[in-house]
């Protein structure tokens, strides 16, 4: 039997619903919001999460974050919009931004084909990137997904798709640690990896 308040095992519930966080973070996320925090802060916070739901979407072309119908990067008319790599996630998008490296537009798939976790091929933004393949002027596809089984799992299966295009297809991945998520690599390594990726 909890010896917790109602509102703070509701609150405890809510957030072990979120990625990451297990009963005991959430336990101590609480006492830090009830003992170091102000009302004020506690307010800001809650505030920034609702008007981030309700501001943010994802872009028309590519699926990144943005506030309005295109993200910042599908605005820009200084991108090369022949070249598009392929991410996982919009926190892939980040790190490769910092990169610097990268010059062209991207697509993210929102998430890895992970058949464990009970994801296919259903769940991901394929369709659009196939349509932007078959309907613009695209010279080049990189493949940036994580180095991981999932990763791995989804680049074949886009290479199999893509493949038939007829559009230069590479993929990233040399000196990147196997098994290593793109958005926890420093800013160097992304920059080598994207230099040296290969033809699939
Ligand atoms: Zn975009």
């Amino acid at each position: 039997m909890s010896t917790y308040t109602e509102s703070v095992e509701k609150l405890i519930g809510k957030l072990t619903r979120l990625p990451g966080i297990g009963r005991r973070s959430a336990e101590r996320i609480v006492g830090y919001l009830l003992n170091n925090a102000s009302l004020d802060e506690v307010k800001s916070l809650s505030e920034a999460i609702t008007k981030t739901k309700e501001n943010v979407r994802f872009c028309r072309i590519c699926n990144n974050l943005s506030e309005a119908d295109m993200c910042r990067v599908c605005r820009d008319m200084r991108r090369d919009k022949s070249v598009v790599c392929v991410v996982e996630n919009p926190s892939d998008v980040t790190a490769i931004e910092k990169s610097g490296n990268f010059s062209g537009v991207y697509h993210v798939l929102m998430g890895s084909i992970a058949p464990l976790e009970g994801r296919g091929p259903g769940d991901l933004k394929i369709d659009g990137l196939l349509a932007r393949v078959k309907q613009n002027n695209i010279k080049e596809v990189i493949i940036a997904t994580d180095a991981d089984t999932e990763g791995e799992t989804t680049a074949i299966y886009l290479m199999k798709l893509i493949k038939p295009l007829g559009v230069k297809l590479t993929r990233i991945g040399v000196g990147l640690p196997l098994g290593s998520n793109l958005e926890y690599a420093d800013a160097g390594t992304l920059s080598k990896a994207l230099e040296a990726r290969r033809e699939i």
